[in-house]
């Protein structure tokens, strides 16, 4: 284009200070975190990037900070794609706390505020603009970019949420597809793509539909220290939860997540009921409804969201303390997506699960039932044993992590991608390593070899079918009546049957119940055993064979449940257990009347309170206890602009709190 007036390009290492400096003046914060650095520079610079990162990594800052300082160099606007309307008001929501011009164009404005904004946008006083992309893509949209593009006005494209340009993910959205567009008619503007979806496949997808085959690859450790995981039996699993949210999380805001609509209503009113603030959240409650929830959520403190997995995307709540599932997610992926919900602002979060036999059997039977192609069954057959195996694991749950997502435990940030291992692969060197922040480390599960009652049990289901075949009853039953022949137990149906007749009756009785739930559980996660039919009877599989010839070694948990209820003091006494938030008494205090204070003002300006501040940042003043302007502006998160408008309103809280 012959008649760009675009100004003297700014020479790259005045931009680097510039991004340094609106790092602290901008955001309040001291350093920039993982790889931001070379990544914002790079932008600035003028370069494209991929950025690979995960949940709460700092995505955001890896634009936002290149546009403010491509703006104020004269460069003009930074235009970001982005899939989700909640997610922009957000986003434009807080930087205008911040001080910085942002606006977003989506189908919530009427034409009167669009034409407002598409105003601002052509005279360049915009710093950042958020937009859906089938609104980036119309003529119309793109004949303002062009008008921007010739006066020098178009200063970056951020493409955020990008995993949603692949089939092969789960959020694919057709108007992505367009957007190599972008590239084509504006190929000077640097472009930065941004994902917290780690996968090969993905990655690739990405980089060949948007064409960043020339874009710089970042790659952050999906590594998410600040959560604890821990994974329980299922035993009574309502209770279970209860106990978690009442000794752990008092208070805290967090995300329930259940597999079925049924069991989200149940599980909220039960909580409710209970005394906690908690809300439903699933796909078939009105819009309305959602919405309300879905703000509350957002807007108050301590609100449990009971939810199916309908709920979360796009939700960038930073101070989500817990995740916890009370039914198994469907594969690891989804496991990491739905936990790293929690903890987003860096603070210790928990995602806290509870699984049992009928999980496995569900998700088995909703598979083979399914009307997917068998190749597409067998690969979710794979998923699904690879989550099973974490839940079994006795060793390190974060190491086993990391690994299916093909990184190393303690690798830290910036595996380059190009090198990074394969998914699931060569990492077997790390597995002996402990994070110190899971159950199994803290808390270090004793095991046994069950190899000799995984024996009993098959040769049990394998007598069942014996005595069926020689017309003496049914040819299988289930888990339970299975037990109580194991144990010797003289039940109703066991004389019915006269199955105190076969020689396994009673061999098992040295073995607890719970235990012998486990062995099951775990034959059936392995895939020796199956459960058929309305009444999940149990029937052996083809590699049963091998266990019952003793040529498979069965090592297992001991059950946990019992162990951790008696360890629990001990743990939450102080072994390991970092504080919810690092103050001591008259700190946690000081921080309550910060967040009465912070409530308040969330209320009067209509945000959500950690649009005002991250409860990280109202912690460090409850530590800190700034007494003038100077120290205050030394706190992280406190920017010039909030400075200016809650400095010294702060300062009198922090006087009043003593
Ligand atoms: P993502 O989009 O990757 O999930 P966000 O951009 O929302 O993550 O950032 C997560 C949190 O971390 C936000 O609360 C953000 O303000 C904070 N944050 C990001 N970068 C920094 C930094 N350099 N220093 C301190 N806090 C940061
Ligand atoms: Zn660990």
């Amino acid at each position: 284009m012959s008649t760009v007036l675009s100004p003297a390009a700014p020479a790259a290492p005045d931009l680097a200070r510039s991004a340094q400096q609106v790092l602290h003046e901008v955001f309040g914060y001291g350093r920039f975190r993982g790889e931001q650095r070379q990544i914002i520079e790079h932008v600035c610079a003028g370069g494209d990037a991929l950025v690979l990162m995960p949940t709460g990594g700092g995505k955001s800052l890896c634009y936002q900070v290149p546009a403010i300082a491509r703006h104020r160099a004269g460069l003009g606007v930074a235009v970001v794609v982005s899939p989700l309307i909640a997610l922009m008001h957000d986003q434009v929501g807080a930087l205008a706390e911040l001080g910085v011009a942002a606006a977003f164009l989506n189908s919530t404005l009427d034409a009167d505020e669009a034409r407002r904004v598409e105003r601002e946008l052509l005279a360049g006083t915009l710093t950042l603009l958020y937009a859906a992309p089938e609104r980036i893509l119309t003529p119309r949209f793109l004949a303002m970019l062009e008008s921007l593009h010739e006066r020098g006005l178009l200063s970056l494209f951020a493409i955020d949420e990008a995993h949603c340009v692949s089939q092969w993910g789960h959020d694919f959205r057709e108007e992505y597809l367009g957007l190599s567009a972008l590239h084509e008619r504006f190929p000077a503007v640097p472009r930065l793509a941004l994902t917290a979806t780690a996968d090969d496949h993905t990655r690739a997808d990405i980089v060949q539909r948007l064409q960043l085959q020339a874009a710089r690859l970042f790659v952050a450790s999906f590594d998410r220290p600040n959560i604890r995981y821990t994974i329980v039996e299922k035993d009574e699993p309502r209770k279970q939860l209860l106990r978690f949210l009442r000794d752990e999380h008092e208070g805290d805001a967090g995300i329930v997540y259940c597999q079925s609509r049924k069991r989200v209503e149940e599980t909220a009113a039960w909580l409710a009921a209970e005394g906690l603030t908690a809300l439903p959240y699933h796909a078939g409650l009105d819009a309305d409804v959602r919405r309300r929830h879905q703000d509350r959520f957002l807007r108050e403190d301590g609100i449990v969201m009971v939810a199916t997995i309908a709920f979360g995307m796009g939700i960038d709540k930073p101070d989500v303390r817990f995740v916890a599932h009370l039914d198994l997610p469907k594969n690891i992926e989804s496991y990491y997506q739905e936990t790293g919900r929690a903890g987003r602002d860096g603070l210790p979060a928990d995602a806290w699960m509870a699984y049992g036999l009928a999980d496995v059997v569900n998700q088995r039977r909703m598979i083979d039932e399914g009307d997917a192609g068998e190749e597409f069954k067998r690969l979710q057959r794979a998923k699904l044993d690879a989550l099973l195996a974490l839940a079994e694991a006795h060793d390190c749950r974060r190491v086993r992590l990391l690994a299916y997502f093909g990184q190393s435990y303690g690798s830290s940030t910036g595996l380059p991608g190009s090198n990074a291992p394969p998914r699931g692969a060569a990492t077997e060197g790390s597995l002996g390593a402990r994070c110190g922040n899971c159950d199994s480390c803290l808390n270090p599960p004793a095991t046994w070899d069950a190899t000799e009652a995984a024996r009993k049990a098959l040769s049990c289901i394998y007598r069942f079918r014996q005595q069926g075949d020689a017309g003496l009853g049914p040819r299988s039953f289930g888990v339970v009546h299975l037990i109580d022949v194991l144990r010797g137990k003289a039940t109703d149906k066991v004389a019915q049957f006269g199955h105190e007749r076969l020689s396994t009756f009673g061999i098992g009785a040295d073995v607890s119940e719970a235990q012998w739930r486990l062995v099951l559980r775990q034959l059936i996660a392995l895939g020796h055993v199956r459960t058929e039919g309305e009444f999940n009877t149990l029937a052996l599989n083809e590699s049963a064979r091998e266990v019952l010839r003793g040529g498979v070694p069965v090592t297992l948990r001991m059950p946990s449940e019992a162990r951790a209820r008696a360890k629990a003091a001990r743990v939450r006494g102080g072994a390991g257990k970092p504080p919810p938030l690092p103050l001591d008494d008259p700190g946690l205090l000081c921080f309550a009347e910060l967040k009465r204070w912070r409530a308040e003002v969330a209320r009067a300006h209509n945000l959500p309170a950690y649009v005002v501040f991250h409860d990280a940042t109202l912690a460090e003043m409850a530590r800190e206890r700034p007494a003038s302007l100077d120290a205050l502006a030394a706190i992280g998160g406190v920017g010039a602009k909030k400075l200016e408008a809650y400095g010294s309103e702060i300062l009198r809280v922090l006087a009043a709190a003593g």
